[in-house]
């Protein structure tokens, strides 16, 4: 259906930073896929997994345990805060999980009127009928009311507005670690401290949506690594798989337990074909210890490289951005940026209509960072000189 804007390219081929289109033209690559393809194109250990795997096992539903599952389920476990993990095919389902899950614990065990969550202004958490309402940006419920009741909006960042949002049927506060899709906004220094003491003392559930900034983008393996707390729920996606569709909601397991057999259910959800592309990805981030570290470092360094770019033209209004997840906000329309950079072989990204997002796979180098950003520069030369 007519739901993309598709530029008129045809890509058939990839490796690594590159992609090659039907025409044989090659660019490299600072979308990754919408921050999925982690490691680069068809990475080896990723290409093999599948393939001993497609021979093995590709399908069976979860009546039945399976090796793949428990083994990235396990991974998960042992990385982060959490205790259990249900996994499904995206990022929506893996914040309707969430909704779920949290509506349930609080219904549970505090009291059967908890319900509300509270979400961000400007936040994006998918597009199934619920994680629309959760997202806190008109322009992507428009057409589809009614929305789901039971959400609220605040400005993010804003610990006083969770505060006075708060209501007897509040259950939980979910929100991603740095806005994404809504333009790269990163909160202030204390702000999930704080927001996390807030939520202690008020018995409420914190819930973060790190199906963007997971799997080491911002430099950590997840986000909430920088700001010395830990959730309640937290959900991945985009990354997790290596390509492959899967997502994620994990949870404490004081949380996890309002979940029995019956409660929620996926029949692909963490099918063996995507747990084994996902359990290659996350062993090759982990032990490429330094992929991870190489993100946090040479975000530095493209940071450093678009603030030059900022010196020179006045229609940069700001660039800002944790690891590999990088925005550039312009003063002018930034989408035909996006297919000028496309002529000069580079695949990036507009989100919000003025800010350029980079989400390169987390493997680019000092030279790729540099012909990116030598290739904005003839653009907005151009542009300059037009104006
Ligand atoms: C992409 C994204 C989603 C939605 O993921 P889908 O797999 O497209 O459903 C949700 N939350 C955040 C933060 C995202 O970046």
């Amino acid at each position: 259906m007519n739901t993309y804007g598709r530029y008129p390219v045809v890509l058939v081929r990839g490796r690594g930073m590159k992609v090659w289109d039907s025409d044989g033209k090659e660019y490299t690559d600072f979308l990754a896929g919408i921050a999925v393809n982690n490691l680069g194109h068809c990475h080896p250990r990723v290409v093999i997994a599948l393939q001993k795997q497609a021979q093995k096992l590709i399908h069976v539903s979860n009546y039945f345990h399976i090796e793949p599952q428990i083994k990235l389920a396990k991974m998960l476990v042992q990385n982060s805060f959490a205790d259990r993990v249900f996994f499904c095919n995206s990022g929506a389902e893996a914040n309707e999980a969430a909704i779920k899950l949290a509506r349930k614990y609080a219904k549970e065990n505090l009291c059967p009127d908890k319900f509300e969550i509270i979400t961000a202004l400007n936040s994006f958490h998918g597009r199934t009928l619920a994680t629309i309402t959760a997202t806190g940006q008109g322009r992507f419920q428009k057409g589809f009311t009614p929305l789901m009741p039971g959400f609220k909006y605040v400005p993010f960042g804003d610990v006083g507005a969770v505060a006075n949002a708060i209501t007897e049927n509040t259950c939980a506060v979910m929100l991603e670690p740095i806005q994404a899709e809504g333009g790269v906004n990163l909160p202030p220094e204390n702000y999930f401290r704080e927001l996390k003491t807030l939520l202690e003392e008020k018995n409420l559930l914190l819930i973060l949506d790190e199906v963007q900034t997971g799997m080491g983008r911002t430099g950590k393996l997840f986000a909430y690594e920088h700001y010395g707390i830990t959730p309640d729920i937290m959900t991945l996606a985009k990354a997790l798989g290596g390509g492959t569709a899967i997502g994620a909601a994990l949870a404490t397991e004081k949380v996890a337990e309002a979940f029995s057999p019956g409660d929620h259910a996926s029949t692909f959800g963490g099918n063996a074909l995507a747990c084994a592309a996902g359990t290659a990805s996350l062993e090759a981030i982990l032990e490429d210890g330094w992929l991870v570290s190489n993100c946090a470092r040479i975000g530095e360094y493209f940071k450093k490289g678009l603030a030059g770019l900022k010196q020179k033209y006045n229609f940069i209004r700001d660039i800002r951005g944790k690891g590999l997840l990088i925005g550039m906000e312009l003063d002018i329309d930034g989408t035909d940026i996006v297919k000028d950079a496309m002529k000069e072989g580079y695949l990036i990204n507009c989100t919000m209509q003025k800010v350029l997002r980079f989400v390169p796979p987390l493997i680019v180098t000092e030279e790729e960072i540099d012909g990116l950003i030598q290739a904005l520069d003839r653009i907005f030369e151009k542009r300059s000189a037009a104006a």
